[in-house]
């Protein structure tokens, strides 16, 4: 296998190796100059790339090709078209130009553009991103050649993911090359932002999931007792893998590999049926593409192993849900990773700004990576009862915080701690130098050695506005940076003041204890951190005065396109929640209560045999059970009928912020109220006339 293994990496991938292969070396190095300088590309280049493309993608079965792009739902849209041209005798050749592989042109009115686009104005391009390969999926269709594609209106406008990220990519290469300079760093071009993003799952069987309307429509149980058993013992963390989900991942990590993604680690997460992937890190743009495909691999897999993988971010109350560990650095065009404090982090002035120049983008701009993790899901984690807490704050861990302390108050930083050595007390171990730092878990955006994490970001959500703003508010830090350095006289002084400066003034963003503690909010309240509770109070901050100059100064987004933006996930949030309360109804209506009735009518019946058959017969536990379950029963009709009527009055709402905070403000404790007198009746009623398959059975029967 491993020897196979590095053949089959990449294999579906129309890498640079292959391009080397296959184009003729003018088209090659013409290619790799737009991807590496973003320069212009020649029409007549891009006809024979789709020509090599297509030969390619013909030899390994290929039929259809399609442009493949992130509309603002955050999954992957296509649109196939077949190679096939028919000739003038009756028959066909395949073909495939240059000018199919560089636009296409998908009707836009179907895809959410927040008003960017009038239903009869239907156009919309998809435009060939070069700098992300072009890839083979191979399914019940057939072969497909998949091109990674932006996607914007017929006025430019961006209605995709992928184009603002791209953007924003752009202006942090732009200003750290910048800063880089002044450090006399001359021969470096281009930095890039890194991600690797970690990647959360629960999977479950198939069939049961099919018995589950909540998961089905909305993703996740929308009802369902704690089973006995939850993540109490912290057996399922790290623990040995189960036969039938190692046979998934490991033909997951094949799929997966094919494809040319790096997947590195599996592991199995807190909660019982819950795991994590993660990949090697990767330029940011081709990261969040390869997390889309991941995703969707992740799906498909499943399904030929008759389970559920669940992206959801909080599939089931009372256990840990999902998330997206989105970890970012920036690395040059050199080799040299802008984060690495090497091991002596005091006396490394330009890692120490690029420190600073972090902090203090997190601290001013913690609103807007806050509506970057906001999505219906995580309103069930963020600020919930869950980790990481709705504050943003920086975890830089010991070492560097000693540095920093020493820097704002002397003026100058003289050493740094050292990890020491660890030894277990057993001869046989042999001991090693542990790291400067310990972990803090609980943090939202941690640095992590050599790169932060930022922790928040939803499970089931594309990662590239996480990414975006990132790159954007760093970016900007760093114009500020080089603006007031390039013309400082004393380049060295200057650049002293500057980083105890920026590390004074923005002191308060780090924080290395408990986040999860209650004493931390009011903390974070007394140093003025922004507590920003829910998605819809997230949102605004994305069409705020703040964000629109700091995006158009930057080029990543317009005005119209940030306004535009926030509409859409305002529309969003509004939508998943009806779908949830209208799956609530229909499940509580269809299902729960007639099954609670049909129960009741058990119950009774037995009061009336076992009355008929013993006069004086005991029947206290039959009466005592049968009162309880209608009184939770009267409890749930009524809760049924008010989820019903707040529902419909949500519905009748127009102006789409007013209406998602309406979903929230109303619908969402209406939602709470039908599920908790359910799941009281589900520890009453007999398992075999419950309906649906409980928790004990989604998370323990894998
Ligand atoms: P942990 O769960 O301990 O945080 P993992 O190994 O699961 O660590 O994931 C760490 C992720 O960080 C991996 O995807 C790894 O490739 C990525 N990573 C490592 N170095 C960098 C870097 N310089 N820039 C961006 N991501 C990085
Ligand atoms: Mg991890």
């Amino acid at each position: 296998m491993s020897e196979k293994l590095t053949e089959l990496f990449g294999s579906d991938v129309f890498n640079d190796a292959t391009m080397v292969e296959r184009l003729p070396k003018k088209t090659y190095a013409a290619l790799k100059k737009t991807i590496e300088n973003g320069e212009d590309l020649d029409p007549s280049v891009a006809e024979v790339v789709a020509n090599a493309m297509k030969d390619w993608a013909i030899e390994r079965g290929a039929t259809h090709y399609t442009h493949w792009f992130q509309p603002m739902t955050g999954i992957t849209a296509e649109k196939h078209d077949s190679f096939i041209n028919p000739t003038s005798d009756g028959k066909i050749i395949m073909e495939f130009s240059g000018k199919e592989l560089i636009k296409g042109e998908p009707d836009a009115s179907s895809f959410p553009s927040g008003g960017l686009r009038a239903t009869f104005e239907a156009r919309g391009y998809t435009a060939w991103d070069c700098t992300s390969p072009a890839f083979l999926r191979e399914d019940a269709a057939g072969v497909t050649l998949c091109i990674p594609t932006a996607f914007c209106s017929y006025t430019g406008e961006a209605l995709d993911m992928k184009t603002p990220l791209l953007r924003s990519m752009e202006a942090v290469n732009t200003q750290a090359v910048r800063v880089l300079k002044l450090f006399g760093h001359d021969k470096v071009k281009k930095v890039s932002a890194s991600v690797g993003p970690e990647q959360e799952y629960f999977l479950v069987d198939k069939a049961k999931y099919l018995k589950r309307d909540d998961l089905i429509f909305s993703g996740r149980t929308l009802f369902g007792a704690m089973p006995p058993k939850g993540q109490e013992l912290d057996d399922h963390y790290f623990g040995s893998i189960k036969e039938r989900v190692a046979s998934y991942m490991k033909e997951l990590n094949v799929e997966l590999w094919k494809l040319g993604v790096t997947a590195k680690t599996q592991h199995n997460e807190v909660a019982p049926a819950q795991h994590e992937l993660a990949p090697i890190y990767a330029t940011a743009n081709i990261a969040t593409d390869h997390n889309q495909l991941v995703m969707e691999v992740m799906k498909k897999v499943a399904n030929r192993h008759s389970l559920a993988c669940l992206l959801h971010e909080k599939p089931f109350a009372g256990v840990n849900g999902s998330g997206k560990h989105d970890n970012w650095s920036l690395v040059t065009d050199t080799g040299k990773n802008l984060l690495d404090p090497g091991k002596t982090p005091h006396d490394n002035v330009q890692f120490l700004l690029f420190l600073a120049a972090v902090l203090k983008a997190v601290d001013l701009h913690a609103d807007l990576l806050r509506v970057s993790a906001a999505n219906p899901g995580n309103d069930h984690r963020l600020g919930a009862n869950e980790a990481p807490p709705a504050i943003i704050s920086v975890f830089l861990g010991e070492q560097l915080e000693d540095v920093i302390t020493q820097l704002i108050e002397t003026g100058e930083a003289k050493s740094s701690k050292t990890g020491g050595k660890l030894s277990v007390g057993v001869q046989t171990i042999p001991g090693f130098m542990k790291d400067a730092t310990d972990r803090n878990r609980t943090s939202p955006f941690a640095f992590t050695g050599n790169k932060f994490e930022f922790r928040m970001v939803a499970s089931s959500m594309s990662i590239a506005t996480a990414n975006t703003v990132l790159n954007t508010i760093v970016a900007d830090v760093l114009s500020d940076i080089a603006d007031e350095l390039e013309k400082a006289e004393n380049f060295e002084v200057a650049l002293h003041d500057l980083i105890k400066k920026t590390l004074t003034e923005h002191k308060r963003i780090v924080f290395n204890g408990n986040g999860y503690a209650e004493a931390w909010v009011e903390e974070a309240e007394k140093r003025g951190l922004p507590n920003i509770k829910s998605m819809v109070e997230a949102i605004p901050a994305f069409a705020s005065e703040k964000a629109v100059t700091l995006f158009e100064k930057h080029k990543v987004f317009t005005a119209s396109e940030l306004h535009s933006r926030a509409e859409v996930m305002f529309e969003a949030y509004a939508k998943a929640i009806n779908i949830e309360a209208k799956t609530m109804i229909s499940m509580a209506a269809a299902k729960y209560i007639p099954a609670v009735i049909k129960y009741t009518k058990e119950l009774a019946d037995s009061i009336n045999a076992v009355k008929a058959a013993v006069a004086d017969a005991d029947v206290s536990v039959q009466a005592g059970l049968l009162k309880e379950i209608s009184v939770l029963l009267v409890e749930a009709q009524a809760a049924l009928k008010k989820l019903q009527a707040v529902t419909a009055k949500a519905n009748d709402i127009e102006e789409v912020e007013e209406q998602s905070k309406f979903f929230k403000s109303d619908v969402t404790p209406a939602m709470a109220a039908l599920r908790a007198p359910i799941d009281a009746l589900e520890v009453l009623v007999a398992k075999d006339v419950w309906p649906v398959p409980t928790y004990g059975d989604l998370l323990f029967e894998v």
